[in-house]
């Protein structure tokens, strides 16, 4: 048996988690999307980007905002997804009505929408092909293609 490596590897961790700091990355991309860094957005985007490829409504960010305590309206919630989105960091995805998606994906890709939760769900691009495209409307160019698939639970079979 070797003895046990805790404080090595923790050692290893900390230093690991350091130079992946993500507040020190975050300070870094509001920059380069030229947006000063002041305290909410460093918030609000530690919130947003620091799980991963996330699909959120400005609803859903207030309550993850309230429930880290941040002292936060949701009218500066929903300016801060709007900065961010023309900044580029978000993508908005309009699903229906009034409901708008924020993706922490800002590169074009294409979602499942699950009806029963209304979540959103990533499609891998090798798993969709598009074809032709219509001519847009005069004094129009395509500006990009949104794809949602419609999925919902399918019925049981047999049992
Ligand atoms: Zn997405």
């Amino acid at each position: 048996m070797s003895a046990p490596a805790v404080p090595l590897a923790s050692t290893a961790r900390r230093a690991a988690a350091m130079s992946a700091c993500p507040v020190h990355s975050l300070r870094g991309k509001l920059r380069q999307a030229r947006l000063r860094p002041t305290r909410q957005r460093i918030a609000l985007g530690w919130l947003l980007f620091g799980r991963g490829n996330r699909h959120l409504t400005a609803e859903m960010l207030f309550e993850e905002a309230r429930a880290a305590k941040l002292p936060v309206s949701l009218a500066t919630v929903y300016n801060t997804l709007h900065q961010f989105t023309a900044a580029g960091l978000l993508r908005e995805i309009a699903v229906e009505g009034a409901r708008a998606y924020f993706d922490t994906n800002p590169t074009p890709h294409h979602h499942f929408l699950v009806e029963e939760t209304g979540a959103l769900l990533d499609i891998s691009d090798r798993d969709i092909a598009l074809g032709p495209l219509p001519l847009p409307p005069p004094g129009c160019e395509i500006a990009g293609v949104d794809v949602v698939v419609r999925v919902r639970r399918a019925a049981q079979k047999g049992g």
